[in-house]
C-alpha cells in the first residue's frame, strides 16, 4: 500500500515537472528572441525600474583609502600626479585623506582643491564637529562623513549608543550644508548593524538634507544578494543618493558594488588596484571593466579608457607593486589566446571569447600559437602575417613540428616564426621537409643563420611579397 502511494506520488510529482519544464523552456525562448533584439554585451534582459547600471558615478579613493595600503606613502607630488592621472581617466569624484589626519594631509586636501580639477574633489572625515570645521576650510566640494554603528564598533570603538550618533550626524550635517558643500554620512560596519538602526539615521539624516547615504561593508563580509536586499530597503526609505563602499576580503567587492547599482545605488568607492586597508576594495580598472560589460557605450561615452594602463602604472609604481597577472584588462594575459581552439574562433571573430574588446582600452590581443596547444589556423594566420605562401597542407604540417617541439617547452614567436620560414625555404627549394633529418638540419642551419643578410632578405621578399 505504502508503495503504491510512493508510486503515485512520484508521477504526481513527474507530472508537476512536466509542466515546469514546459513552462521553462517556453520562458527560455521567450528570453532568447528578446536576447536576440538586443545588443549582446547587454546588462540584463529585463529592465529595473531601480538600476543604475548606466547611470552611476565613481567616487576614486586612491587618495584616502588607498592611503591606507600597506605599502602607500604619497608624498605631496605623488598625490598631485595621482589626482590629475585620476581626473583624465573621468572619474565623477576624488576622495583625500582627512585633512584631520594631520598638517601635511591638510596641506595636500588644499593643494588638491587648487588644481582647477574637473571633478569634484571630497575628503573623508569623522563624524565630528571639530574634523567638520577643519574640512570646510580648505576648499573641498564634498565632505564624507562616516561613523561606526555596529555592535563591535559601538562597543569596542567609539562606545557611542544611536541616540548620541543621531544627534552627533545631524549637528555635522548642518553646519557642512551651511557652507554649501556637498555631504555624504555613511555607516561604518553596515552589514553587521542593526537593519532598524540603520534605517532610523539614514531617514533622519535624509530629512535634514544630506546629499547621500552610504553603505560601508568596511570588514569585506556581504555577499551580493544581501548587498542587493540592503540597498534596495535603503532605496525604499531614503530620496537622497546612496553610495556603497565594499571590502574584498572574500573577493566579492566588485561583484557586490555591480549588485548595489541594480538595486538603486547611485555612486561607487573604488581604488586604483584596488589598493587599502587589508586587501582593499573594487579596483577602478576591474569595475569599469564590470559596467563596460554591462553596458559599453555608456562607459566608453563617460570615461577615458585608453588612460586606465598609466593611472594603474603610475599608482603600482608609487606604491612598489606589480600589476597583477590576472587584473582585468591590463593584467599581461587578459587578451592572451592560447588553445587552438579559442585561437581560431578569435581570429575569425574576437568577439566569441572577447566580452572587452582590447582596443578600447588602447590594449592588444594576443594569440600565443607556440604551446602544444596550438591549432593550424593559428599558425596560418601567422604564416600570412609573415607573407610566407603555404597550402593549408603545408601549414598542418608545419603546425605538428611546432607540437612536437612545444612539447618539450613553450615556443616563442620567434621559433614559431623559424619553423614557418624553414617549411617556406624547403618546400621552395623542393626539399622533404617531412623528414625529421632534414627539418632538424634546416632549423639548425635557420637558427645560427638568424640575424644575418641571407635570412633578413628572405623576409625582406616576403613582406615585399604580400
Ligand atoms: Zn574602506
Amino acid at each position: 500500500m505504502q508503495r503504491i502511494e510512493g508510486e503515485a506520488s512520484q508521477e504526481v510529482k513527474n507530472s508537476h515537472e512536466a509542466v515546469d519544464n514546459s513552462s521553462a523552456v517556453s520562458r527560455t525562448r521567450v528570453a532568447n528572441q528578446a536576447q536576440d533584439n538586443v545588443q549582446p554585451f547587454g546588462a540584463s534582459r529585463y529592465s529595473d525600474f531601480l538600476s543604475n547600471v548606466s547611470n552611476f558615478k565613481i567616487i576614486e579613493s586612491t587618495l584616502r583609502e588607498g592611503e591606507q595600503f600597506a605599502n602607500a606613502f604619497f608624498d605631496t607630488e605623488t598625490k598631485i600626479r595621482i589626482a590629475k592621472a585620476l581626473d583624465n581617466f573621468g572619474v565623477d569624484c576624488i576622495e583625500l585623506t582627512s585633512p584631520a589626519a594631520s598638517e601635511q594631509s591638510r596641506k595636500d586636501c588644499e593643494a588638491i582643491c587648487k588644481l582647477g580639477l574637473r571633478c569634484k574633489v571630497i575628503t573623508h572625515i569623522r563624524c565630528h564637529m571639530d574634523d567638520a570645521r577643519i574640512a570646510v576650510e580648505t576648499g573641498v566640494d564634498g565632505v564624507d562623513v562616516v561613523m561606526g554603528t555596529s555592535k563591535f564598533l559601538r562597543e569596542y570603538s567609539h562606545g557611542k549608543d544611536m541616540t548620541y550618533i543621531t544627534k552627533a550626524a545631524v549637528e555635522v550635517i548642518s553646519f557642512v550644508k551651511s557652507k554649501g558643500i556637498e555631504i555624504r554620512f555613511s555607516t561604518e560596519d553596515s552589514f553587521r548593524s542593526d537593519l532598524v538602526d540603520l534605517l532610523s539615521i539614514y531617514q533622519v539624516v535624509d530629512k535634514v538634507g544630506v546629499n547621500r547615504v552610504g553603505i560601508a561593508d568596511t570588514v569585506g563580509v556581504a555577499n551580493p544578494r544581501q548587498v542587493y536586499d540592503l540597498v534596495r530597503t535603503l532605496r525604499g526609505v531614503v530620496g537622497c543618493d546612496i553610495e556603497c563602499h565594499f571590502h574584498n576580503d572574500t573577493g566579492c567587492a566588485i561583484a557586490n558594488a555591480y549588485t548595489a547599482l541594480e538595486a538603486g545605488a547611485t555612486h561607487i568607492d573604488t581604488s586604483v588596484l584596488g589598493i587599502g586597508e587589508r586587501n582593499g576594495i573594487p579596483s577602478l580598472g576591474g569595475f569599469i571593466a564590470r559596467m563596460y560589460a554591462a553596458n559599453r557605450e555608456y562607459v566608453m561615452s563617460k570615461y577615458n579608457l585608453k588612460a586606465l594602463r598609466d593611472v594603474e602604472d603610475l599608482v603600482a609604481d608609487a606604491v612598489q607593486v606589480q600589476i597583477p597577472f590576472n587584473n582585468p584588462v591590463t593584467g599581461y594575459c587578459a587578451f592572451t589566446h592560447k588553445a587552438g581552439i579559442h585561437a581560431k574562433a578569435i581570429l575569425a571573430e574576437p568577439k566569441t571569447y572577447e566580452i572587452i574588446t582590447p582596443e578600447d582600452f588602447g590594449m592588444n590581443r594576443y594569440v600565443h600559437i607556440g604551446s602544444r596547444l596550438t591549432g593550424w589556423n593559428a599558425v596560418k594566420s601567422r604564416s600570412k602575417q609573415l607573407g610566407l605562401e603555404l597550402t593549408d597542407d603545408q601549414v598542418k604540417a608545419a603546425t605538428n613540428r611546432i607540437k612536437v617541439m612545444a612539447d618539450i617547452k613553450d615556443q616563442t614567436m620567434e621559433d614559431v616564426d623559424a619553423v614557418l620560414h624553414v617549411f617556406h625555404r624547403a618546400i621552395k627549394n623542393g626539399q622533404d621537409v617531412g623528414h625529421d633529418s632534414t627539418f632538424n638540419r634546416l632549423f639548425q642551419q635557420h637558427i645560427e643563420a638568424r640575424g644575418t643578410d641571407a635570412i633578413a632578405e628572405e623576409e625582406a621578399e616576403a613582406q615585399a611579397a604580400k
